[in-house]
């Protein structure tokens, strides 16, 4: 079936009353009809909800489901993205182990791979992803897998499928993409060569910022090593959590499409606007890896980043003259929201390390929401105008970890 009937179709069977809305397990545990019974669900020889920890109907409906929208042959899901990242691979790498990973990643990603892994000996290199000539030569004899983010949290920079896929094949490495921005309705890596595509569940796929959940599909041999390692680590994903983001999947195609073209509609009004300095989206022909944003991308996601002239003072009031737009972390919500990544979600980054990043002290990331675009315009438009001659609050005075 198609992505958008898999994405409603998919349930559960129906339980006790013939219910046509999926209704929610709330139940830590499941019986079992006799003491035979329990020991082959234990031994794996009889498919069945044993305990919540290890899945529940509603964590397995949500994970089917995702699995087809992703083209993925099995698949765990977890209480939050990080999560996911995390079990990713700790279940599966072991200390001496090196990952080759690009350098735009999420904040917390940045944060595992720098200053929690080297103390289990679990190395990581960076690769400049604009130089893909360069990345078969970084892999190493103890190289056992490539992390990556396309398009990248904040950058929008786009790694390239096709070739990290291709690499992952010939040194036999586990390609992992973590698939947040784009989403399954816009970019499945698995087709790419991917052996593990990880989620933050609580962006898009909830896509109403209710909830934080995660995912991991891929490959099913790597799948049983994650699921080993999560259910005796206990990363689990709610009932409750696994329902709505279920419920979600079913809306992720329509919100995505209205997401993207209000996206793009303000990317365009404000690629030549004289109080910016770079308008960055995937589908506007002046991002540096336009073709290949079309190529591996069906639209160019809810994501526009921009850098406000007149340095960190004036995007700071910027952010504060927004009446309508919401200054949160979070992102892929129905409604607008700001984030200034500098001060924010990659303050521990030095400011070096930001520089190579894209991430100017100025850069504002805009989350496209689904309220009207002419809405969304016109709070940017008086924004950037009353930010000329207001000072900001000086809620962000400087950023910290210089
Ligand atoms: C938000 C985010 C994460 C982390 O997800 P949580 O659900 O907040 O734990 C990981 N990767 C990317 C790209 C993200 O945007």
């Amino acid at each position: 079936m198609n992505f958008e009937t898999e994405a409603i179709r998919t349930q559960l069977d129906n339980a006790l009353h013939r219910e046509h809305s999926v209704p929610l397990f709330l139940t830590s545990s499941f019986t079992f009809a006799d003491a035979e019974e329990a020991r082959a669900m234990f031994n794996d020889e009889i498919q069945g909800s044993i305990y919540s920890r290890y899945s529940n109907p509603n964590t397995d409906e949500f994970v089917t489901k995702l699995c087809r929208l992703e083209k993925a042959e099995d698949g765990i899901a977890t209480a939050s993205g990080m999560s996911a990242m995390f079990t990713s691979m700790v279940g599966l790498l072991s200390s001496g182990d090196h990952i080759l990973a690009s350098r735009a990643l999420f904040g917390s990603t940045h944060q595992l791979l720098t200053k929690f892994f080297p103390k289990w000996g679990i190395e990581h290199t960076y690769f400049n992803l604009h130089r893909p000539e360069k990345w078969e030569s970084l892999i190493q004899p103890n190289t056992k897998m490539i992390f990556i983010e396309t398009p990248s949290n904040p950058g929008l920079d786009i790694v390239d499928l096709e070739v990290l896929g291709q690499l992952a094949e010939k040194h036999n490495l586990i390609l992992n993409v973590d698939n947040c921005f784009a989403t399954p309705y816009l970019q499945n890596p698995i087709e790419y060569g991917a052996h593990l595509v990880t989620h933050s569940a609580t962006k898009y796929i909830d896509g109403q910022g209710r909830t934080l959940g995660g995912a991991i599909v891929g490959k099913k041999e790597l799948i049983e090593e994650v699921r080993a390692f999560a259910r005796n680590s206990g990363p689990a994903l709610s009932p409750f959590n696994a329902w709505l983001l279920s419920k979600s999947l079913e809306t992720l195609s329509i919100r995505m499409e209205k997401h993207c073209q209000n996206a793009l509609e303000i990317a365009r009004y404000l690629e030549n606007h004289d109080e910016l300095e770079q308008v960055k989206y995937p589908f506007l022909e002046s991002h540096p890896q336009y073709e290949l944003a079309r190529k591996q991308m069906r639209l160019g996601g809810g994501v526009v980043t921009f850098v406000v002239k007149g340095g960190l003072e004036r995007a700071t009031s910027f952010l504060d003259n927004l009446k309508m737009l919401s200054l949160t972390a979070n992102l892929g919500d129905t409604r607008s929201t700001v984030t200034h990544p500098a001060s924010t979600t990659h303050r521990k980054l030095t400011e070096d390390e930001r520089a190579k990043v894209g991430i100017a002290p100025a850069l504002v990331r805009i989350s496209v929401g689904l309220e009207n675009v002419n809405d969304i315009l016109a709070d940017i438009e008086q924004a950037l105008q009353a930010s000329k001659n207001k000072k900001p609050n000086g809620r962000i005075s400087h950023i910290t970890d210089r």
